[in-house]
């Protein structure tokens, strides 16, 4: 804790598990791609709720729909159906191409759901022995925080002493095809993957790979899973990153930016024949679909049927990327991601990505450091050109003073 740390940092160090290392800045307010401090200093947000917040800070559509709902009813539980649920979960389900929604809250909730979803359809539906089913993973995966979820993870920090382990996965190389095809049995049951892996650096497969992958998971009868919960919902300049490997998932997980930056709000979509496998009290949560999640959720699928968001995301992403390019060689070693995402590679000579990311907050510039000298860009789809320029001018200018 520096001198400069305000005095509801120290607060919330003293009063709050240490399971985060946040940079020294206390937000007060947001709006589109800007926070403002409590001091008043104003920062551009370049990780955006680590793409919750896709469309900004308190996007205005976002917003109203939000206070609409808050002025009619916010929570029934699943035991009542409310006049919110139907509307939002057509809306998704068409979004995604799919047949079925299952609403859920968070993102691990929503990637726990696909697990059981994919374990009960290999024993009802593929005949898969009893206990028997396998998930394949992939390396430096990260699906979130849950047991089970950690369970699979090869990141020290998110597994160890949190077992003993859920079993059932087995761990293979990222976007090796050949790995993949070897860990296939006839107890295996789904493939479940990042189609770019955001917390891993923002790691972009070979070409090619996913279009093996569903090909494979069609041949074997394997569920493909696609957890899209950070690239999904326009990030990458399409609705679904796995669009750009031209490849269509059994199933996507989505959560993040379906909430609006308002709500958590998540959902896996699939057809019938694999969400079917669910009956009655098999599944569920009590804040899962509720009211409010519904009329935000409705409001972003609408704003991304409108195509706006994917459009800007790709287009600005392009200059993100040639701006980001040009510092190869000067300063960063290299540079990853697609439309409004980018995983930058620091020279670990000059400084770890933490420190770059307290010199870049001292320039008004919020990202986040991910595996010591890598940081990641992800600025809310709303962001300008010219913010985008002068985020990195100001990664530029620490990198020239380093
Ligand atoms: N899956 C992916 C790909 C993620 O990036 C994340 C969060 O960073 C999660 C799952 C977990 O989501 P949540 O933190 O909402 O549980």
């Amino acid at each position: 804790v520096d001198q400069r740390t305000p005095a509801e940092l120290a607060e919330a160090e003293r009063y709050t598990a240490h399971n985060y290392h946040p940079l020294p800045v206390v937000v007060a307010e947001g709006e589109g791609a800007w926070v403002t401090d409590v001091d008043g200093r104003r920062y551009l947000d370049f990780l955006a709720g680590y793409s919750a917040l896709n469309f900004g800070h308190r996007h205005p559509e976002l917003i109203a729909a939000a206070h609409a709902q808050l002025d009619r009813v916010t929570l029934t539980s699943r035991a009542f159906v409310h006049d919110q649920f139907a509307a939002f979960c057509r809306s998704l389900a068409e979004l995604c191409g799919k047949e079925l929604v299952l609403p859920m809250n968070t993102g691990a909730e929503a990637v726990e759901t696909a697990i059981k979803v994919a374990r009960k359809w290999g024993y009802q539906v593929k005949g898969v022995e009893n206990e028997r089913a396998e998930i394949i993973v992939a390396a430096d995966n990260f699906h979130g925080r849950t047991t089970t979820i950690v369970s699979f993870s090869t990141d020290p920090e998110a597994r160890a002493d949190f077992g003993p382990y859920t079993p059932g996965f087995v761990v293979v190389p990222y976007g090796d095809l050949v790995a993949l095809a070897a860990a296939v049995t006839p107890n295996t049951v789904a493939v479940l993957l990042e189609p770019i892996q955001g917390e891993a650096g923002v790691l972009v497969p070979p070409t090619g790979y996913f279009a093996g992958v569903r090909e494979l998971c069609t041949a074997q009868n394997v569920l493909m899973i696609a957890d899209e919960i950070q690239s999904g919902l326009g990030r990458t300049g399409r609705t679904f990153a796995i669009e750009h490997e031209g490849v269509v998932p059994d199933m996507y997980v989505l959560g993040k930016a379906l909430g609006g930056g308002i709500v958590p709000v998540s959902a896996v979509a699939a057809d019938r024949d694999v969400l079917g496998v669910l009956k009655p009290g098999e599944h569920g949560s009590t804040f899962g679909g509720n009211p409010l999640a519904c009329a935000v959720g409705h409001e972003v699928v609408r704003l991304l049927a409108t195509g706006e968001f994917q459009k800007r995301s790709a287009e600005l992403g392009e200059r993100l990327h040639a701006r980001l390019g040009e510092l190869v060689g000067r300063g960063l070693v290299a540079v990853r991601g697609r439309g409004l995402w980018a995983g930058v590679d620091l020279d670990p000579a000059l400084m770890t990505g933490r420190r770059a990311c307290e010199l870049l907050a001292e320039r008004g510039v919020l990202a986040k450091d991910t595996h010591g000298s890598t940081i990641r860009l992800a600025p809310p789809l709303v962001v300008t050109e010219a913010e985008i320029d002068h985020a990195v001018d100001q990664l530029a200018a620490i990198l020239a003073e380093a």
